[in-house]
């Protein structure tokens, strides 16, 4: 991939990122993202490390991220901490597009037509102590059922791309699930999942690219369906234990279901007595 295109690109949309700090900030705001961006290509552990190793950086960061001055800690968290998580979505589109033009998008085609997106959540901050309003909460009980502890969370929900053939994985949007702007209540996974699928529609457009979701089993549910149907999603949805396999027997029994396999082995033994890369597939029409 084209790394200096990729980086003027993010440059570029870091710039138009709406400014929420007082007037005369003396750093641009687009300046402390492109030092966090920085932080993550150069795989820095923490921002402790990309200070600590800053000045013997400090000409290449300058030649290939156009950075001029080290932040201090607390204006880079001030910077960057308020920024909305929707003001920094059309970031995505500079790696899709780069991927597009590189034909990367063609190359990672399953089933002959469609980009293949994995959808999953992840936690990336817990807390005993420190919250703030958009915190998730979660009760930790005994057996007795006494609250004995709270904890406070942010995860986020994320689409990347994958393919069989590749080892990489991109990177296509993620949405925060964090308790919504005057909600008393907890955001969930499903939930950002409704609002995720529009926004991975507004990058990759269904005139354009034809999508396979892939969803755990916290998805199988009939409003979350329609939606990406309406967004011609299709999608593979895990199945847990319970209502969904209780109505596959009901309909099964009631011969209201039509099923086709291919048992086809597609990969190649990697461990022994293990199989990567194969799955049965069976297709039923209700
Ligand atoms: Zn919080």
């Amino acid at each position: 991939m084209a790394t200096d295109q990729l980086i003027q690109g993010l440059r570029q949309k870091f710039e138009a990122v709406k400014e929420h700090r007082y007037k005369n900030a003396q750093i641009p705001l687009g300046d402390f993202l492109q030092s966090a961006f920085a932080m993550f290509h150069l795989k820095d552990p923490s921002l402790h490390h990309y200070r600590i190793n800053y000045r013997e950086r400090e000409a290449n960061l300058e030649r290939v991220y156009q950075i001029k001055s080290l932040p201090s800690d607390s204006a880079m968290r001030e910077g960057i901490d308020y920024i909305a998580p929707g003001d920094i979505q059309a970031c995505f589109k500079v790696p899709l597009q780069t991927l597009g033009e590189e034909g990367i998008m063609d190359e990672c085609r399953v089933l002959g037509r469609y980009n293949c997106l994995l959808f999953d959540g992840t936690q990336h901050y817990c807390s005993c102590a420190t919250a703030c309003e958009h915190c998730l909460t979660r009760e930790h009980r005994n057996k007795k059922g006494e609250v004995t502890k709270t904890t406070y969370h942010h995860q986020a929900l994320a689409a990347v791309m994958a393919h069989h053939g590749h080892k990489e994985v991109f990177p296509v949007c993620c949405e925060a699930i964090v308790r919504q702007d005057g909600s008393t209540k907890n955001d969930c996974e499903l939930n950002a999942g409704k609002r995720l699928i529009p926004l991975v529609r507004g990058l990759l457009p269904e005139r354009q690219y034809e999508l396979l979701g892939v969803f755990d089993g916290l998805y199988p549910n009939g409003p979350f369906i329609r939606m990406l149907q309406k967004h011609e999603m299709r999608f593979v949805i895990g199945i847990q234990e319970g209502y969904v396999l209780i109505q596959v027997e009901r309909l099964r029994a009631a011969q209201a279901l039509q099923e086709h396999s291919w048992p086809r082995r597609m990969g190649k033994s990697v461990l022994p007595g293990g199989i990567t890369n194969w799955c049965s597939t069976a297709k039923t029409r209700i």
